[in-house]
């Protein structure tokens, strides 16, 4: 795959070679029985980074917000999520399969949600009516096209949280891409959350691993949850050494991300059947519908694929993520595809 330029998502990065050298020289302990010293290292880099008392290394995103959906809520209860959300679209029902708990979609204006839609929405309990106990927040939010939910609105529902006396969970998968595009420290955005999941595998490059954050005994009991749900890893020192490369020497590089986006947005939005409008683009994902009287989306990705470009079709079109292995020249690349099939 080493000719494509491959913008099918920012998981595809690949890790960098100190990565590789760190991990191969990571000191190892058993982190089950609570002795790899690489493992606490990061975890105690990312409570720092996020300003949280304590953080959790996790296989993937998913078991992160898992473990903080079982957390915050009890069976029978309501998590308010937004409608294009990933925890509600892509986590095979992990809310109900796990912690048996039913999500209440709302809209969303670009993934910030209405804080009066949001304070309607709260239920309180009787006989007939679940207790609404956790909001969910995703920011960037991966399906309306990496969109940055502003602090402003996430401090408006983080009151009403705290008024109702509600958890707010925030999925930060690229938590950095949007701090970055916002020009607002992480640790804010974690501030107005009671726990933050963010992504070492996607734009900071690590090849596995998520991070949990919150209070000290949220973590304690997320640890117990990670080890039932298949989650607890012996010497994986290894693979936190990559972890700590990302936190150490990768997040202030996903500025490049955000900018290839919106130079490769701007561009393409002018070809005639590209339906995208570039100044919402605001960090490294660009998702675009096409309107066009000869090609579908399939024959449009072939037509790429062949020219060796990959992309990935989504809800609402085609999506293009930039990422660490992606530079000025695949961009370029993309944009003379773009022509040579669209032509103007
Ligand atoms: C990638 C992602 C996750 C977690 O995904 P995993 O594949 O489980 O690591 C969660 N939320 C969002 C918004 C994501 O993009």
């Amino acid at each position: 795959m080493t000719d494509y330029s491959d913008f099918r998502s920012d998981t595809v990065t690949r890790p960098t070679k100190k990565m590789r050298e760190c991990m191969a020289k990571a000191v190892v302990g058993d982190d089950v029985l609570g002795d790899d010293p690489t493992a606490q290292e990061l975890e105690k880099l990312s409570a720092e980074i996020m300003g949280k008392e304590a953080a959790l290394f996790i296989p993937s995103g998913i078991m992160g917000n898992a473990i903080a959906v079982k957390i915050w809520t009890q069976e029978l209860d309501e998590v308010i999520v937004e409608e294009r959300s990933h925890i509600y679209n892509m986590e095979s029902t992990q809310m109900t399969f796990i912690s048996r708990v039913q999500p209440r979609p709302l809209p969303s204006d670009r993934g910030a949600m209405d804080p009066h839609v949001v304070e309607e929405n709260i239920r309180k309990p009787n006989v007939h009516i679940p207790r609404t106990s956790l909001i969910c927040l995703e920011n960037s939010h991966n399906n309306w096209s990496g969109s940055v939910v502003g602090i402003e609105n996430v401090r408006s529902i983080k009151e009403i949280a705290d008024r109702h006396n509600l958890k707010l969970h925030m999925d930060g998968a690229r938590i950095f891409n949007a701090s970055h595009a916002a020009g607002i420290p992480v640790k804010e955005f974690a501030e107005m959350a009671d726990s933050l999941m963010f992504c070492l595998s996607k734009g900071l490059s690590a090849p596995i691993g998520s991070m949990l954050v919150g209070p000290k005994d949220f973590i304690d009991f997320g640890r117990r949850i990670r080890k039932v749900l298949g989650g607890g890893m012996r010497q994986v020192g290894i693979i936190a050494a990559a972890g700590i490369v990302a936190l150490t020497d990768m997040t202030e590089r996903i500025k490049e991300d955000n900018a290839r986006a919106k130079r490769l947005a701007a561009a393409i939005a002018k070809f005639p059947g590209i339906v995208l409008n570039p100044d919402e683009i605001d960090t490294n994902i660009i998702i675009f519908d096409l309107d066009h009287p000869q090609y579908g989306i399939p024959d449009f990705l072939e037509k790429l694929n062949v020219q060796r470009i990959l992309a990935l079709p989504t809800r609402g079109g085609i999506r293009f993520v930039t990422h660490k292995d992606v530079d000025d020249t695949d961009v370029d690349k993309v944009i003379a595809a773009f022509q040579s099939i669209l032509g103007s």
